[in-house]
Formats: structure tokens, C-alpha cells, sequence
């Protein structure tokens, strides 16, 4: 089965077409700038319709007469509805449409590319596969906040939890490394990219997660602050910061960038390495900036970890993944160094490894084995989209 993922953005358009049976892909691509002017001149793409005209263009040339057979959508909020990948009908539509205040960045690009196909292509079966619906097995104590019922009730605030579609992926392919069923795996999954966030999960369900109402809540990542004291908002809306400069604030100029300079961490563990040369040398980020984010950080997510080995009565696996869980093996290293009450015992040779296959870490005489399982929402989002397809 051929399957079309679409991850739209408010100015740009992701594509990939996957052929799930074989496990290939077999284009994608990327249009952007979506509605932007350039310059004086008007925007080259005006719209997502015409940026599926491009996508069109490119599935002729390379597919020939071979037609897509689903779209599968990655739509970042699904609310307390969507606890699974659903079939888009117009009613669907309107229920993400209707969750766009929750996802005001996300939810409506995602319409916009469900409407462009729809428009389109209307015969072709579209599915949506939600980033918060692997979290609504959250028991009610892990989503609830500690504030009056009315915010919830009026307003829909709750912890929803993201990353979902990967978290998920993950967790069943360690559950397959360890050789244990997919609904007995209880571990601690642990997605650290541009965006991080850590997952407890129990018989193969999730149930807690670091992200909350927001992306925004949890661990420290590349430009987000994670977990703060809510009176610093309070602190500094009476300096006159307003809702914009507090929103950019804590989403685009914390967390490592904030600490240390920069949101890379090849960058920043580069510069952190440079701590004590004879010359100083570094790669351009401030050393000492540097080790101290990366301390935050590795601090920081080492909690997050002891308190998700409680939350599922024992992890039978701590894994890594997405971008720097995947290739920083310094950053994982300084994570584990700190694991050493849980009995996590890091393997040098095996984290120096790399390496695209699901994989160990720890040495055999680590109480919780420790895994790098690379993660890959696209083949999630397309197997997905194929199964609701198909059943
Ligand atoms: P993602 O959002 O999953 O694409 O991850 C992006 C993050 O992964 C960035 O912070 C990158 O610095 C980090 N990253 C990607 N490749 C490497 C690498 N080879 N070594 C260390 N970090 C990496």
C-alpha cells in the first residue's frame, strides 16, 4: 500500500510517500515558504492547495501511473476525543478544527492540508494520527493540574502530553528488543530533540508524560525552558512583559540556546569539551556556558527518569531516541552517570556505537538495561494510515 504522510506547518508543507508493505520510501520532500511574499514580489506558493500542486508534480514524476492509496495527516493535538488514528470525514475535520486554541501553531496548518487534499483528491481515504493520543491512557492524577476545577472544565486545561505517535513506536520496538510482549513492557522512553519530552510507560500504555497542556512543560530542550516556577510569568507580566514576549521568551530563547549559547549539541558538547584547554579553544559557544547547560539538562531529565521508574513499578528499560537520544552519546552518558542509585551502568564501548539499528548500551551487570531505539514517525504515521485504511 502506498501511503502520502503530510506534516503541514503554517508556511510549510512536509511530504513523504512510503510504500508499506516493501518499508521503503520512495520520495519526499518539503515545500516552504507557504503565503510569505518575497520581498515586493508575491508569494511564490500562495496557499497549501498550491503547494500540493508541487507535491502532485513530484508523485507524477516519480510514480508514474502508481497512485497513492491514503494520506496520512500527523496532527499535533487531538484533544480528550482522539485516543486513536481516526478516517477524516468532515465531521472529523471540524473536531480538530474546533481544538485549534489548544494548538493555535499546529492544529489549523493541519486543516489547511486536510481541506487542500480533501479539494483535490476527494475519492483518496485521509486519516489523521494524533501526537497526544498514545497519552490518553493518562490516569486522571497524572493529568490533572492542582488548580480549580473551572480552568479544566471551561477551558480544557490538562496535561495532554506530545510526541505521542513516536513515544509509542518506541516503546513496542524496545518491548520487541527485550524479547517481551508489547502490553507487558513498562519503561522509561526518553525522545530528546529539538523538542524532548520522557515517557512512562506501563503494559505498553502510557501513563505519564513530561509535556503537559503544552509542549512547553518538562524537560529542558534546544529553545524551550521545560518546568519553571509558574511565578516567574506572574513576576515578569508585572515588569510589562505581555503574552507574545512571554510566549517567545520561554518557548524560542530558553532551554539550551537560553543556558548555553545554542540549541545544537554537537555544538554545545564540542564547547563543553573545551573546559580546561590550555588555549580555550572552542567552537564558538562560551565553554563554561555550555557545561553548565548540559549539566541542567542531563540533571534535569536524570530526575525525570527516577521519578518514572516509580510511576511503573519498575522499568524494565530506559530508552533513548529522536536526534540527540539517537547520536549524542556524551549527553547520554552524563544522563546515566547520575541513574547510579537505579543500578544503570553504562556501557562506554557499546554508547560509543553508531549505528541506525535498535541497540544496547548497558553493560550486562546494569539492573535496567539501557537501549537507543531509533525512532521514525513517518513509518508510524504511514503504518497507521494503512491499518485504519485496510480495517
Ligand atoms: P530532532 O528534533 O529529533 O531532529 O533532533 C534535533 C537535535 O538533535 C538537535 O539538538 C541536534 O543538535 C541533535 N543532533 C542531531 N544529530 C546529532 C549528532 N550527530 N550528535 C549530537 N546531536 C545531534
Amino acid at each position: 500500500m502506498l501511503i502520502l504522510v503530510i506534516n503541514s506547518g503554517s508556511s510549510s508543507l512536509k511530504y513523504q510517500v512510503r510504500d508499506v508493505d516493501a518499508g521503503e520510501v520512495l520520495l519526499e520532500g518539503l515545500v516552504e515558504r507557504i503565503g510569505q511574499p518575497d520581498g515586493d514580489a508575491p508569494a511564490a506558493v500562495p496557499d497549501h492547495g498550491a503547494a500540493l500542486e508541487i507535491v502532485a508534480a513530484r508523485l507524477h514524476e516519480v510514480l508514474g501511473d502508481r497512485q497513492v492509496d491514503a494520506v496520512g495527516h500527523r496532527v499535533v493535538h487531538g484533544g480528550e476525543r482522539f485516543a486513536e488514528p481516526v478516517l477524516i470525514n468532515n465531521e472529523v475535520t471540524r473536531a480538530i478544527e474546533r481544538l485549534n486554541p489548544l494548538a493555535p501553531l499546529h492544529n489549523p496548518a493541519a486543516v489547511l492540508g486536510i481541506r487542500a487534499i480533501t479539494e483535490k483528491w476527494p475519492q483518496l481515504p485521509q486519516v489523521a494520527v494524533f501526537d497526544t493520543a498514545y497519552h490518553r491512557t493518562l490516569p486522571e492524577k497524572a493529568w490533572r493540574y492542582a488548580v480549580p476545577d473551572w480552568l479544566y472544565t471551561r477551558h480544557g486545561i490538562r496535561r495532554y502530553g506530545f510526541h505521542g505517535t513516536s513515544h509509542q513506536y518506541v516503546a513496542a520496538r524496545a518491548a520487541a528488543l527485550l524479547g517481551e510482549a508489547p502490553d507487558e513492557f513498562n519503561g522509561v522512553i526518553l525522545h530528546l530533540g529539538n523538542g524532548a519530552s520522557a515517557t512512562a510507560v506501563k503494559g505498553g500504555a502510557s501513563v505519564d508524560t513530561s509535556m503537559g497542556f503544552t509542549p512547553l512543560e518538562g524537560l529542558v530542550m534546544g529553545t524551550r525552558s521545560g518546568d519553571i516556577d509558574p511565578s516567574i510569568l506572574v513576576f515578569l507580566g508585572r515588569q510589562g512583559l505581555d503574552a507574545d514576549a512571554l510566549d517567545d521568551l520561554l518557548n524560542r530563547e530558553s532551554g539550551l540556546l537560553g543556558l548555553g549559547g545554542s540549541n545544537d549539541m554537537r555544538t554545545l558538547v564540542d564547547a563543553a569539551e573545551a573546559v580546561g584547554n590550555d588555549d580555550g579553544t572552542s567552537s564558538g559557544a562560551d565553554p563554561l556556558r555550555a557545561r553548565r547547560a548540559l549539566e541542567v539538562a542531563a540533571y534535569r531529565l536524570a530526575k525525570y527518569v527516577g521519578a518514572y521508574h516509580v510511576a511503573v513499578g519498575g522499568a524494565q528499560a530506559i530508552v533513548f531516541t529522536a536526534g540527540i537520544g539517537e547520536n549524542s552519546s556524551p549527553f547520554r552518558a552524563l544522563v546515566c552517570e547520575q541513574l547510579g542509585a537505579l543500578g544503570v551502568e553504562l556501557d562506554p564501548e557499546l554508547n560509543a556505537v553508531r549505528s541506525k539499528e535498535p541497540r544496547f548500551i548497558s553493560t550486562e551487570a546494569s539492573r535496567i538495561p539501557v537501549l537507543v531505539i531509533p525512532t521514525n514517525e513517518e513509518q508510524a504515521i504511514a503504518e497507521a494510515t494503512a491499518e485504519v485504511v485496510a480495517g
